[in-house]
């Protein structure tokens, strides 16, 4: 199973997962199979309480050979939203940890909302393959074209790194950003990326190009010429959107407010880490309790993805 020699596997790993965000997300058109053609610059910020995967393996003499019919892997959910989940094999989780019969047992806890657009399945999935890829010693990429049949967001998550997603996922290209300050927030319900795509009117909008990009300001001038195209199809399901994007642009100091994906989460940008953490005590003391609010950091292309703990 192993493709190097070397010291033995450890029996588990541990991942924190970080939350995928659309900064600029343009509907091209849509193809023949129904699936829309899109092109997104995504980035990935940690989230204090979000998602953390832990991955435990099958000593390997008792490992599976890949000929047996894929076995369900013991599954355990928790976290806040653990209830928002399927806890069985329908779980992203659970469906890439099925691709990998070396896994014995996947513990996810569910701290990022649910149906959110900010990945969820698809970065829980990826972690679960990014783990399997680090017991097997390959690259993470090598998951890719099995990761995209569970979900589109999956490749680019399994990279982790900022990138120009394109095509229907499959086409991945690094994007240089610096690391900026931001801020996460969903208003408490879920939105069905479905019903955004049926809500949807005009499908061949004009693609980004994106230029160098020297520093954070440079980066929040150029996304204001860009669009998240299911903005408005998100806003026409979810009115709740709107309060959130007008709370957020609001907030002193904020360059951007858009929303992410297909919604309802609405990120900020802001100049600097002391003018986030601003933003967010003021939303935090003005806002509905329900609103789940997070200052992040997305990360730029120099730093790494965060190292996965062995247990
Ligand atoms: P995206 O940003 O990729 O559009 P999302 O954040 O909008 O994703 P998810 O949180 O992935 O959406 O939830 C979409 C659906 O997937 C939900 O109905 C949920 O029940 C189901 N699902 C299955 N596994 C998971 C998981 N591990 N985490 C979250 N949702 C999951």
């Amino acid at each position: 199973m192993r493709a190097t020699d070397g010291p033995p596997p450890p029996p588990a790993l541990r991942l924190a997962v970080p939350a995928k965000v659309n900064l600029a997300l343009h509907v091209l058109g849509r193809r023949e199979s129904g699936y829309h053609e899109l092109q997104s610059l995504v980035a990935f910020a940690a989230v204090t309480d979000g998602d953390e995967v832990t991955v435990r393996f099958s000593p390997p003499d008792r490992e599976r050979s890949d000929d047996r019919p894929p076995r369900t892997p013991d599954f355990v959910v928790g976290g806040p939203f653990a209830g928002s989940v399927p806890h069985g094999a329908e779980n992203l989780a659970v469906a890439a940890a099925r691709l990998c019969p070396e896994i014995a047992a996947v513990h996810l806890t569910k701290g990022l909302p649910v149906a959110a657009g900010i990945g969820g399945g698809s970065a829980d999935a990826a972690a679960v393959l990014r783990a399997a890829a680090i017991h097997r010693g390959i690259a993470a990429s090598d998951f890719a074209a099995d990761g995209l049949s569970l979900g589109a967001d999956i490749p680019v998550c399994l990279d982790g790194r900022p990138s120009i997603m394109e095509g229907i996922g499959e086409v991945l290209r690094p994007a240089e950003l610096p690391p900026v300050a931001g801020i996460l927030v969903n208003p408490g319900v879920p939105l069905a990326t479905a019903d955004v795509f049926r809500a949807l009117r005009k499908r061949d909008n004009p693609p980004f190009e994106m230029p160098p990009l020297a520093d954070a300001g440079a980066l929040c001038d150029w996304l204001a010429g860009t669009r998240n195209d299911l903005e408005a199809p998100a806003r026409a399901c979810c009115p709740d959107i709107d309060a959130v994007l007008n709370a957020v642009a609001a907030t002193e100091g904020c360059a951007l407010a858009r929303m992410s994906g297909s919604g309802p989460t609405v990120f900020g940008l802001f100049p600097d880490a002391a003018a986030r953490d601003a933003a967010v005590a003021r939303l935090a003391s003005a806002a509905p309790s329900r609103w789940w609010i997070r200052a992040v950091r997305f990360s730029g292309s120099a730093d790494g993805l965060p190292p996965a703990v062995e247990m």
